[in-house]
């Protein structure tokens, strides 16, 4: 269905724009997707209209994309949303990166199987256990166990490592991590006491999907796991790079429309970041500046969802992670892993806080999180429930 704006001479346009913007609600996908002259009218209004109605045309998000002169609007509605449904607190997940085999190949990942400059290791249940009494000390109540796709740990052998966390941490969450597995497995790691998943789809474009992963893998897969994730009853995450090779503006809205679909709990967007021994060595990194406006419209659509602001992050900019907490985050994911591993588990290059130590690393955030103007706490860190009211123009 096609919409078309007559516009009116300048008295009236205000009122027009009202009008528009009242449509937009009623209307938000089917408007023609162009965008007319009335809109350069209203630029200066799509963060205030964003926020109201959590969605946008396309055309009107390839503005809010194209240009940095919303940056600052979008980043203080962000944070006054994320404020409205959790306060200052930010919530803590310590992530224990327990095997780099995998056996994909994705173009962008620095683990992936074609590495053979990658030093392999697998963390015993022993070894994962010592990384949660670890965390448990230090006030983490959420745990995630992130690998590569690693069929060494088979259903069997994840099952008895995940109860033995769950009966130790009765008041933890378990969060998974590691990748495409049949509806079963998932079924049967929820059974034994994992509460969250976090698979990123990556992106919502198939052809773009094609250029990042090569042809054994499959893009319709990938999504079907998140729909049965969810189904299972998981806490569910999903998520994308910003500046990956090949994304395009088209790209990241297809994420968000993506995102609208499956409505997760956790949204977890980082920027791209180059691995000297990938094909994509070459590409440049994600912006900060685009993650940073991808995490604040994400927090404008899903008011209560949970975003981390991730290592890439605070990788790409020393003060990464503070900007994202202020463009909407609050969740960051601290490294759990023993020292001795973590520089096999390099994603990309230049990867930080690869040779703190856990407790370390916890003081150093409290104060970086503290001077951003946050706090963080110690709680099992649940999404909370959708305020579903509508927003009224
Ligand atoms: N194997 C699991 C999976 O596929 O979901 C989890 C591990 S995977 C390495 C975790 C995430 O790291 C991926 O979903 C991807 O978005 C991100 N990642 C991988 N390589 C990256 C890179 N070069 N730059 C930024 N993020 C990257």
């Amino acid at each position: 269905m096609k919409l078309f704006v007559v516009i009116e001479p300048e008295a009236e346009m205000n009122k027009s724009l009202r009008s528009i913007c009242h449509l937009h609600s009623i209307l938000y996908r089917n408007i023609d997707n162009s965008v007319s002259s009335a809109y350069n009218i209203t630029m200066h209004e799509l963060p205030a209209l964003l926020h109201r109605n959590r969605t946008l045309t396309d055309a009107e998000f390839k503005v809010l994309l194209a240009s940095d002169q919303f940056d600052s609007d979008l980043a203080a509605l962000a944070d006054a949303v994320r404020r409205e449904y959790y306060g200052t607190d930010v919530y803590l997940r310590g992530l224990i990166e327990f095997t780099n085999y995998c056996k994909n190949d994705c173009f962008y990942c620095g683990i992936r199987k074609g590495n053979e400059a990658v030093e392999r290791y697998r963390l015993s249940a022993d070894e994962i256990l010592v990384c949660c009494e670890t965390g448990y000390a230090l006030g983490y109540r959420t745990f995630v166990l992130q690998g590569g796709e690693d069929l060494w740990y088979t259903d069997e052998k994840l099952v008895g490592i995940i109860a033995k966390i769950r009966k130790r941490y009765e008041d933890c969450a378990v969060t998974l991590s590691f990748g495409e597995r049949s509806k079963e497995s998932y079924r049967s790691f929820f059974d034994a006491g994992a509460n969250r998943y976090l698979l990123r789809h990556e992106t919502a474009n198939e052809y773009h999907y094609h250029r990042l992963h090569p042809p054994t893998m499959n893009w319709n897969k990938r999504l079907d796991c998140l729909w049965s994730l969810k189904e299972i009853g998981y806490q569910v995450g999903s998520g994308f790079m910003v500046g990956s090779p090949y994304q395009t503006t088209e790209c990241l809205i297809a994420d968000l429309r993506f995102l609208e679909q499956l409505r997760p709990d956790m949204i977890g967007i980082g920027p791209f970041l180059a691995h000297r021994d990938t094909p994509f060595h070459s590409f440049a990194n994600g912006s900060l500046q685009l993650t940073l406006r991808m995490i604040s419209i994400s927090r404008l659509m899903f008011p209560n969802a949970l975003i981390p602001s991730t290592t890439a992050l605070g990788t790409v900019d020393p003060f990464g992670r503070e900007h994202g907490l202020r463009c909407g985050a609050n969740v960051l994911m601290p490294n759990l892993s023993p020292v001795a591993v973590r520089k096999k588990y390099a994603l990309y290059d230049n990867k930080i806080c690869t040779n703190e130590e856990a407790a370390e690393c916890r003081h150093d955030l409290e104060q970086r999180v503290a001077d951003a103007g946050y706090k963080i706490v110690t709680h099992i860190g649940n999404v909370k429930p959708l305020d579903l009211s509508c927003k009224q123009m």
